[in-house]
Parts: C-alpha cells; structure tokens; sequence
C-alpha cells in the first residue's frame, strides 16, 4: 500500500512539475516571438537633483506588454530571461532603445540602463555596448549602466575587467540597490563606482526608524568622501523626500516625483521643465 501511495503522489508531482516546466517554456518562446512583434518597450522613471530639483536622468525600465496577459512587469520575466539566456538579446535591445530614445532629450540629460549580472557572461559585452553606441551615435557620457553587487561576487577578476573597460568608453557606471544583500564596503575598493543607488528598503521606513536615517546619511557621507554621486531610491513622499534631502543625498528616484511612464510621457515632462525658469513639480 505504502508503495502504491508514494507512486500515486510521485505521478502528481511529476505532472505538476511537467506543467510549470511547460508553462515556462510557452512564456520563453512568447518571449523570443515578442521581442520580434515589438511587444517590449522600454519606460523612463525620471532622477531628480536634490540640489536644483530638476531632473538629470532617468532609468530605462523594460515592460512587455503581452498581447493575452497584459502589461507585464520586469520582475515576471527578468528571472525567465536570465535562465534562458534571452536576457542577451533583451538587454541589447533596451540599451539600444534607451540610446535611441535619449538621442531625443536635451543633451544634458542621461540615461540609465541595467545590466543584468548574466550579460557579464557574454565573451564580448564590451563590444556590444561599444557597437550600440556606435550605431546609435549616442555620447557615451551621457550613459550610465547599472549593476548589482552579484557582478563583483561572481567571476570578480574577470568581471572588474569588463568593468573597467565598459568605463573606459567614457560611460558612468552605477551601484544598484546598494545596502541589500551581501554589501560589502571592499567592493568599493575594488572598483570606482560613480554612483550609489540606495536601495529603497531603507527610504521606504524612513520615518519610522532613526537607524534607517543614520544608514542612509552614512551612505550619503560615503559617497561624498569618495566622489560618488548617492541615488535615494523608492522616494513616495514628501517627508521620505525632506530626510533623503538632510541625509545629504544628492539625488532622487521614486514615485513621489513620478513612475516609470512611457518616452513620450517622460519626454513631456522635459518639455515643461525647460519651459520653465524656476524648479519644476514634475509630478
Ligand atoms: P531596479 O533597477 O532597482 O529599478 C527600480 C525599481 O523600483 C523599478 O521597478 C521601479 O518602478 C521601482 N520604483 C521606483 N520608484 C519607486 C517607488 O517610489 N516605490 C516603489 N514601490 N517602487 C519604485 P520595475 O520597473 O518593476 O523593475 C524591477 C527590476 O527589474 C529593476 O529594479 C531591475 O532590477 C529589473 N529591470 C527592469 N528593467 C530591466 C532591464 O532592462 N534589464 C535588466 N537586466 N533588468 C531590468
Ligand atoms: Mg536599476
Ligand atoms: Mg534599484
Ligand atoms: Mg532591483
């Protein structure tokens, strides 16, 4: 009997496992299909100085508007893609897309792209990046590529290298949602970041917990002492805003000021921050 259970609840799994892996490999395909029918689209959350309040930057955010299920978020496909290796051909497509898009912008605004920690396996990322420039014209001064720290925690010599030599093109490189996970202060040693992105974990209860402050203005503090620009991520209010401003961040992203919204949108939203003289609410 025990034998005849242990078969009966192995087939159940078994099936159940069948059809997440099929269930997976539907959402791949559909993936590959839609990036060739123009259903991804890259949207722009903007990046305000705290200093002017005006905006400097913003992030290219990938959506994937999925003809059945909708506007599907990066944190649904992201994972997918990365097992996959699709993320190869979508991160290329988005910096590609982000470098198009800002050609539009007044020159004195960036942009930001994420790298995933999987595209550091590609034999020429380098080349990719350098190739996406060249073909979009796009000044590599005003591009900034994001990484989390699980790209120093991998293949470190060989990633520091890619590193060094992505920045050699003349592009900034940023440390995104940093303070999570194994944050390591030696990794700062190891390489000249740019800027900081202080994860939104410690804006977000900011006005409950003093020590939230003291570790943002300690990152703060941080970044000015070794010439790193700090983003305070995740900003929804108007109080989050006015401690990220007395921690002595020097920049901002989040909500309060706007979501991610489609270019056009974003581009808008320029439009009306060069019309006027004083500092804009681009909310
Ligand atoms: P991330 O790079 O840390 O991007 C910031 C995320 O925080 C975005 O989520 C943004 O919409 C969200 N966010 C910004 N301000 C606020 C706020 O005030 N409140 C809240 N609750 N959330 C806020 P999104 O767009 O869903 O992206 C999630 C993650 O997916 C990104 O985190 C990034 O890791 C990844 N991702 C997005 N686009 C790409 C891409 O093109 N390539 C790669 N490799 N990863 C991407
Ligand atoms: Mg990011
Ligand atoms: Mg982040
Ligand atoms: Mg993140």
């Amino acid at each position: 009997r025990a034998k005849a259970d242990g078969t009966a609840v192995y087939r159940f799994f078994s099936q159940q496992m069948e059809e997440q892996l099929q269930s997976r490999r539907n959402l791949e395909a559909d993936m590959r299909h839609g990036i060739r029918l123009g259903q991804f689209e890259v949207h722009y959350q903007p990046q305000i100085s705290l200093k002017t309040r005006r905006i400097v930057a913003s992030e290219a955010l990938v959506r994937w508007r999925h003809p059945q299920r909708g506007l599907i978020s990066p944190a649904e496909f992201i994972p997918l893609a990365e097992e996959t290796g699709f993320i190869d051909t979508l991160g290329e497509w988005v910096l590609l897309q982000a470098c198009r898009d800002a050609l539009g912008w007044p020159g004195n605004i960036r942009v930001c792209v994420n790298l995933s920690p999987v595209q550091f396996r590609q034999t020429d990322l380098v080349g990719t990046v350098k190739a996406a420039l060249a073909t979009t014209k796009f000044d590599a001064r005003r591009l900034e590529l994001e990484i989390t720290e699980s790209v120093l925690l991998q293949d470190n010599a060989a990633n520091l290298d890619v590193l060094s030599r992505l920045r050699s093109l003349g592009l900034t490189i940023a440390l995104d949602d940093f303070g999570t996970g194994y944050s390591s202060l030696s990794y700062l040693q190891r390489f000249p970041f740019d800027k900081l992105k202080i994860d939104r974990s410690f804006v977000r209860d900011l006005e409950s917990r003093p020590d939230s402050f003291a570790i943002v203005q300690s990152i703060a503090t941080l970044g000015r002492n070794l010439n790193m620009l700090t983003t305070a991520e995740g900003v929804e209010t108007q109080a989050q805003l006015d401690l990220i401003t007395k921690a002595g961040c020097s920049e901002t992203q989040g909500y309060y000021f706007s979501p991610p919204v489609p270019e056009a949108e974003f581009r808008a939203m320029l439009d009306r921050q060069s019309g006027t003289v004083t500092s804009v609410s681009v909310a």
